[in-house]
C-alpha cells in the first residue's frame, strides 16, 4: 500500500506514517491514518490466509481491506482468492478493482 496520505480536505499529499496533521492545512490525519493501518492489517491476514490456501478466509481479509481503503493491492489479493476458488468471490470483479495494475 502506499506510504502517502492524501488529504481529503486539500489533495495534499501527506506522509502516512506521521503523526502530524496536513502539512498545507493541517487537517487532523490521524483518523484516516487509523483506517490505512487497519487495512494494510487484512492485507497481511489475506496474504497468510493465501499462503495456507485458505481462499475464503483470504477473500473475506481483501474484502475488509478493501472496504478500509480501496487499493490496488486490496484487489489484487481478492483476485488471487477468486482464481484460487471461484466461491470466493468473482475474479472479474476483483480484477477491474485492480485498475488493470
Ligand atoms: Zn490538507
Amino acid at each position: 500500500m502506499s506510504d502517502e496520505l492524501t488529504c481529503p480536505a486539500c489533495r495534499k499529499v501527506n506522509d502516512w506514517d506521521s503523526d502530524q496533521p496536513c502539512v498545507r492545512c493541517e487537517a487532523d490525519l490521524n483518523t484516516l491514518r487509523t483506517i490505512q493501518v487497519a487495512a494494510v492489517r487484512e492485507q497481511s491476514r489475506a496474504r497468510e490466509a493465501l499462503r495456507h490456501q485458505d481462499w475464503r478466509a483470504a477473500a473475506e481479509h481483501a474484502a475488509r481491506s478493501w472496504n478500509l481503503v480501496q487499493s490496488p493491492e486490496s484487489a489484487r489479493l481478492g483476485f488471487l482468492a477468486a482464481l484460487a476458488d471461484s466461491s470466493a468471490g468473482e475474479p472479474s470483479l476483483w480484477l477491474a478493482r485492480t485498475g488493470g495494475n
